[in-house]
């Protein structure tokens, strides 16, 4: 059985003539599959009984099984994959009441950066996911919400594994979501450790595509700390590149910034950051850590979190404090696979 979201469409041509059809039902099953979001052969009506049985015969529906999923009180829809080889990766939907529709896909099973407060990261690399892999985490989100009337609306490519550290297959996945799902390159994110060569690679693809950069600290002892692949692309590499980023793309950067109490939350910090981005177009994300095992760092308090925002605005830098979205199913990066393999 192959799987058919894994087909272009002249690849599906070719199997269909093989099979004894005419190739240009591949066209129209294309279509139900991204425009319709059909779940099932039978829903395909306007294709012959025979076309339909020889499909159910020969091709799945997607490759990925639900190995665990949570439903979250504020709508939040978290999924475990089982991959062909076993391996498990986490993919989360969000709704939000604008009407957004945002899926969170994994790039990685595992990964191979060794952030120390990441769930992902103290798991290890595992490897690479395909474009189909990774575009289908989406596709079957989008799925589901059309069979309700609903559209998948964002992308952002902030699950488990670091996007550039697999590119190809990621810019790929970018590329189908964009033709094959109508989600626009604006409304799709990519978020990376900081590898500053593929961020200037990433530039020059002509994508509208919305890049954010794990921050979390303003100096280089500090972030290689926690981030030990900055030791390879310091702060000033990687700020370089972001604006190599924003000139070439004339789009502006998020940063995200992990909020780690006594420990990248204080005034002085919010300073040093305020100094780092002055001038530059962008956003800072402020996430209140998401504890995990094997990491010993707790969440800032809010009012900590209120003052880093102002010193931030002062240097014209703006900041926005971000609630954890489906906290009561860890829903953090790598978490949900962290607690099922636990509860085995
Ligand atoms: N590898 C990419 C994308 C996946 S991680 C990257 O690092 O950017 C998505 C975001 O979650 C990153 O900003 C990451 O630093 C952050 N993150 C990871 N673990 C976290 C935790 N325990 N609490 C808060 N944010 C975390
Ligand atoms: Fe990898 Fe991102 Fe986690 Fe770092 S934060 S270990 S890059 S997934």
């Amino acid at each position: 059985m192959e799987d058919l979201y894994a087909l272009s469409e002249s690849e599906l041509s070719a199997r269909l003539t093989a099979l004894g059809h005419r190739g240009y039902r591949a066209k129209q099953i294309r279509s139900w599959l991204y425009e319709r979001g059909a779940a099932s052969f039978q829903e395909m009506t306007d294709l012959p009984k025979h076309l339909r049985e020889t499909l159910e015969a020969s091709f799945t529906l997607g490759a990925l099984v639900v190995e665990s999923e949570q439903r979250s009180k504020d709508g939040t829809v978290k999924r475990l994959y089982r991959l062909h080889d076993a391996q498990l990766v986490e993919a989360v939907l969000m709704a939000y009441d604008d009407g957004r529709r945002t899926a969170c896909i994994s790039s990685q099973a595992g990964c191979a950066m060794g952030c120390v407060f990441c769930a992902t990261g103290q798991m290890g690399f595992a490897r690479h996911l395909t474009s189909t892999e990774i575009f289908e985490q989406a596709a079957l989100y989008a799925r589901e919400l059309q069979q309700k009337g609903e559209r998948l609306s964002n992308v952002v490519l902030m699950g488990m594994g670091e996007p550039f550290h697999n590119y190809d297959a990621v810019l790929e996945a970018i590329r189908r979501l964009n033709r094959e799902l109508g989600i626009g390159a604006r409304h799709i994110t990519v978020s990376t450790v900081g590898l500053a060569p593929r961020i200037r690679q990433f530039a020059e693809e002509g994508l509208q595509v919305t890049l954010a950069i794990s921050l979390h600290a303003a100096t280089d002892a500090e972030r290689s700390a926690l981030l030990p692949i900055n030791d390879r692309w310091p702060i000033a590499e990687l700020l370089d590149a972001c604006r190599f980023y924003v000139d070439k793309t004339g789009r502006r950067i998020t940063f995200e910034w992990a909020l780690i109490a006594g420990k990248n939350d204080q005034p002085e910090e919010a300073e040093r950051l305020g100094r780092l981005l002055k001038g530059l177009p962008c956003h800072v994300n402020l996430i209140p850590l998401n504890p995990t095992t094997r990491y010993d760092g707790a969440p800032t308090a809010l009012p900590d979190a209120s003052r880093f925002v102002e010193i931030l605005e002062r240097y014209g830098v703006p900041a926005t404090v971000r609630v954890r979205r489906g906290i009561d199913i860890d829903a953090g990066c790598g978490q949900l696979k962290s607690a099922v393999q636990k509860r085995r």
